[in-house]
Parts: C-alpha cells; structure tokens; sequence
C-alpha cells in the first residue's frame, strides 16, 4: 500500500454507483464525483467513509403516492477488501472497535485512490455499537453524534494505523466529519502527555484542515446538547472543545469545522455569500460544484464525442469544442438515450411514452425548499399550455427522507397531479431515484426542470449532468445556475435573480413563469425551430458541460486548498 498520501478526504456519504448504496444524495454523489476527478488527475488522495450496510433506503410507492421504506442491504464483501488492520474510539466509556474496508477508485489513466469504509459491526462490540454504520442518516441525535465520532475520530485513527505519515491536508466535506480536527488536535497533546491545547497546536491544526460547507439552511448544521455531548465524548475531548472555544451550550460541528479550519468554502459563488453572511467574520471562498464527466455522459452520447471530441475523456474542457459535432448526429444519440429512458418508465411503470413529445424532467430529494410541486401548481392551465404549443410528457422522481412527513406529502400531491393531468397529459413518477435513474433521466429528457426556493439551493449538480448530456436547464436562478444560464444560450431562467431569505415570490406567480416560458418560447422552439433547439444543446454541452466539471473543480480545490 502507497501510505505516502498528502491529502485526506472525508465525507459522511460516497456515491460511487448505484449498486453501492452508501449515499442518500447530492453530497455522496459529489463525494464519488470528486474522488474519480482526483484519481484522474493523479492527486495523493486517500479518502474516508461509513459503510452503510444498510443504505439508505428502497422506496416503495402505493398508488396513492404513499412511500414506504425497506433497507437497501448489500454484499459489502462483493465490492470492498477488508483491511488487515483495526482501530477503535471511546463512546459513553466503551471501547468501540473499527473495522475498515478498501475501496480503489481508478482514474483515468490507472492511479488509484484508496477509500476506506468504516465499519462497527463486529462481534467485540456491543449490540447497538453493531448497528452504527448501518445507516445513512438513520437514528436519532444521540446515533448520529456516535456516527461522527466513528468517522471524524475513527477515521484519523485508521489512516495512523495504516501508516499515512505524510498526511498534510484534511478535508471535510460537510460538518459531519468535524471531530477529525479534534482528534488531530487532541494527537498534539496526547503525545506530550499534556491536557490543555497551547495557541500554536491551535494554528498548526487549522493549516492542515479545510472545510467545505454544503447547505444555506441552519437547520442542516448537526449541533448536538451539550449533555448529550458530554455523556457520549471522552473527558479529554470535551475539554479540548472547552479550552478551543467550540463548546458551550452545544456541540456544534459546523462551528467546530468553522474554527479549526484555516481554509473554508461554500459550493457555489452564490452559496458563498450566503455563508459569509451566516458566519460573519470568517473568510469563506466558493469553489462551484460539478459532476464527473465520464460517468454522467450517456453512452449514446459518449460515442458521439469520442467521434467529434476524441480527448474528452481525460480532459473535460474538451467539451467546450462541442460545436463541432453536427447536429443530426446529437439528435439521434438523444433520442436514442431518451428511447433508453422511456423504455425503462415502460418496464417499471407500465406508462408507454411518446419519444417524439416533448419530455421534461424532475428529479430531486422531496426537501421541501426544492418545492417539487411548484410546477403542478395549476393543472388547467398545463393543459391549456399543451393544446396552444404542442404535446408534454413529465418524468418525476425523488425521495422522501423516512422522518420528513412534509415531504412525503408532496410526493401525494405529485400523485395526484399525475391523475388530474390525464388523459391529456401523461406523467410518470420514478420510484427510487439512485444514480442509475438520475443518469437515465438527467440523459433522456428535453429540459431538466428545477425549483428550489433561493437561496436554499447551495448548488445542485443534476442540472450539471443534464448540461453535459445536452440538456438544458429551466430552472430558478440559485445555486450554480446563477453562473451556468446564459438566457436563451444554455437554457432559461424562471424569474429574475432575487437573491435573499425573502426572494422567492409566491407560488402562483413562480409557476406563471415556468408556464409562460414554456408557452411561449420552449416549446415553439422545440416543435418549430428544432435548429435552434439544436444550438442551446450544444451550447449546454460547450459552455456549461466543459465547465461544470469536478475536473474543474478538484483542480480548484488542489490550487486554492490542497497545496498551498
Ligand atoms: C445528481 C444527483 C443528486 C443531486 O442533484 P441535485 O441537483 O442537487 O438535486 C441527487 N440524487 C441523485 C440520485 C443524483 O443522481
């Protein structure tokens, strides 16, 4: 094993297919997207992850739009490598034994990242310590404060046991993996049998620590009681946290990541505001999201580019010369990648689609700021816009979290929108949106929807893959798509650009829009100037796809954050 790393990644969540169902969303996926760009450019990455044995969870859907869940159980043993080595970490005074298992994530041209999952389920550990890396998201606060010492803590503890020496960088991708930096703080006073941290094992923590936030709503920053905290840390830790300042009345780990990390960004230009506002006086740059481009590129599409853009798979900005590939020639990869959809809403649905009609997508986590129902608002009125401009059909997908009874009542409302659109109008909902459906539908539809309420959307990256598939956006300017729609070029806006907690206007006049735009100026172009139609794939492929790209974007990180 190559321990001579430099960088260490960690994240709650990995996506890296849809067969390993170890993430739930935007930050797994992100996670795996990252770790392939960085073995594609060869970095000294070495990266660090629960295991998740149970998933997430499967989706069942009634007729009614009821969701149900079941765990989504895998064979860890068909995809990971059990490491010879073990670990372990300190909960409620118990010994909690770590177990890790390697996963290699091959670049492009052969290098290998390694990207262990932490696991607690082994025979010397308590019955309820068994079940800490079950699941994602799962449990109470009490579990999930015990996941983040498992990966924060545990996870250091692993890459020392290995023999990474060389560690120079941590990286935390969202609070969850906070406790690392107490664990690197508390290494610096362990070994010299002191209690108390002194101001320069301080400093010389936050220069190996980075940190990249991911959400704009308070409510997705961890913070645990202090109680809590107390009963399930060691003594030694929660006086570290006392002496740094990190704890008073709670633990909060965005606060924790916050003040030990030298180096902070938001993920998107917007959400980097955003966050400077919401931590005022800390320096908070942004590096935008995007997506890795070999896995998101469907395969009708990938031939057309190694046929037009032939380096494309090694260098992303290759894309941006997609003007060169004719037009007839991206038409038919489209259609065959959305055959390639409609064939799967006919197998799994029974609902039997029209490849000719144009097809717009919806795919997201039920959150409620992502407000999916938004564009159902006002089923006469998508009739009406169907017999003035031509047919529609809907593809929807999107989870509900198993505690979120909000959302899961948009997912009904969704339901029955489904019903009052027929028989005119077909519309179908996708159970359980992993990355095998997200890369059929970010492919094979005409337009990627998308509604967030601003500025909750930190980035988004669907409408990223959608981009480099040749997919415009119609979405709510947030998050990326303030810096990836050039209006009529790459695809449309919905409404001005109103940043700020109050932007979003209210319902019915956010709907008005997307039907408007669709009336008036999408469908009379898909329908009657198909060349033009033509050009703003191809400019979503050139102008957003060529940049919208974790190529891009690790190379970003490695510039502003890793090595320097
Ligand atoms: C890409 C993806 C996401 C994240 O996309 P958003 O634009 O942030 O919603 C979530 N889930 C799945 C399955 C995806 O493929």
């Amino acid at each position: 094993m190559d321990t001579s790393r430099r960088i260490a990644y960690f994240c709650m969540e990995v996506g890296y297919q849809a067969t390993m169902p170890t993430y739930t969303g935007g930050l797994g996926i992100l996670a795996g997207d990252t770790l392939r760009s960085a073995a594609d450019l060869r970095l000294p990455v070495v990266a660090v992850t629960l295991l998740h044995r149970r998933g997430y969870f499967r989706q069942i859907l009634d007729a009614a739009g009821s969701q149900a869940e079941e765990p989504e159980r895998w064979n860890v043993s068909d995809f990971l490598k059990e490491l010879p080595v073990r670990t372990s970490v300190t909960l409620e005074g118990r010994t909690v034994h770590v177990r890790g298992w390697q996963f290699d994530v091959l670049g492009a041209t052969g290098h290998r990242i390694p990207l262990y999952f932490l696991d607690t389920a082994l025979d010397a550990n308590s019955e309820f310590d068994r079940t800490l890396t079950d699941h994602l998201y799962g449990g109470d606060a009490h579990y999930r404060l015990c996941q983040e010492v498992v990966l924060g803590i545990g996870g250091v503890r692993l890459l020392r046991a290995l023999g990474y020496k060389s560690l120079e960088k941590f990286h935390m991708n969202e609070g969850h993996a906070a406790l690392l930096a107490a664990e690197l703080l508390d290494e610096r006073t362990r070994v010299e049998g002191r209690h108390d941290p002194r101001p320069e094992d301080v400093e010389a923590v936050m220069r190996q620590c980075i940190f990249t936030t991911h959400t704009p709503v308070p409510a997705g920053h961890d913070e645990f009681p202090a109680a809590q905290a107390t009963a399930v840390l060691e003594p030694r830790l929660v006086n570290l946290l006392t002496k740094v300042g990190c704890y008073d009345t709670g633990l909060n780990m965005t606060h924790l990541a916050l003040k030990l990390s030298a180096l902070v960004n938001g993920v998107s230009r917007r959400h980097g505001e955003v966050s400077r506002r919401m931590f005022s006086g800390q320096t908070v740059d942004s590096i935008t999201n995007g997506v890795h481009a070999r896995t998101w590129v469907s395969p009708e599409l990938a031939r057309i580019f190694d046929k037009y853009l032939p380096l494309w798979r090694e260098e992303t900005f290759t894309l941006r010369q997609a003007m060169r590939v004719p037009n007839h020639e991206l038409w038919a990869a489209h259609v065959q990648a959305k055959i390639r959809l409609l064939d799967y809403v006919s197998r799994t649905t029974g609902i039997v689609m029209d490849p000719e009609v144009f097809t717009i997508g919806f795919a997201r986590r039920m959150a409620a700021y992502k407000r999916a129902d938004l564009f159902l608002h006002d089923i006469e009125r998508i009739k009406q816009i169907q017999s003035a401009a031509g047919p529609i059909q809907i593809v929807y997908a999107g989870k509900a979290h198993p505690r979120d009874t909000g959302a899961k009542e948009i997912i009904k409302k969704v339901f029955a929108a489904r019903q009052a659109l027929l028989p005119e109008i077909k519309m179908t909902f996708l159970t359980n949106y992993d990355m095998q459906v997200g890369a059929l539908m970010t492919s094979g539809v005409d337009v990627w929807l998308n509604t967030p309420e601003p500025p909750m959307e930190a980035s988004g990256t669907s409408g990223m893959k959608a981009a480099m598939n040749g997919v415009p956006s119609l979405s709510i300017l947030d998050g990326w798509w303030i810096e990836g729609c050039i209006e009529n070029v790459t695809g449309w806006s919905i409404g001005r650009d109103r940043e700020g907690p109050d932007g979003g206007v209210d319902r019915a006049r956010a709907a008005e829009m997307i039907y408007d735009k669709l009336e008036h100026v999408i469908l009379p172009m898909y329908y009657h100037d198909r060349d033009r139609y033509f050009d703003i794939m191809r400019h979503a492929i050139a102008i957003n796809g060529a940049y919208f790209s974790t190529q891009r974007m690790v190379h970003q990180y490695a510039v502003k954050m890793y090595f320097r």
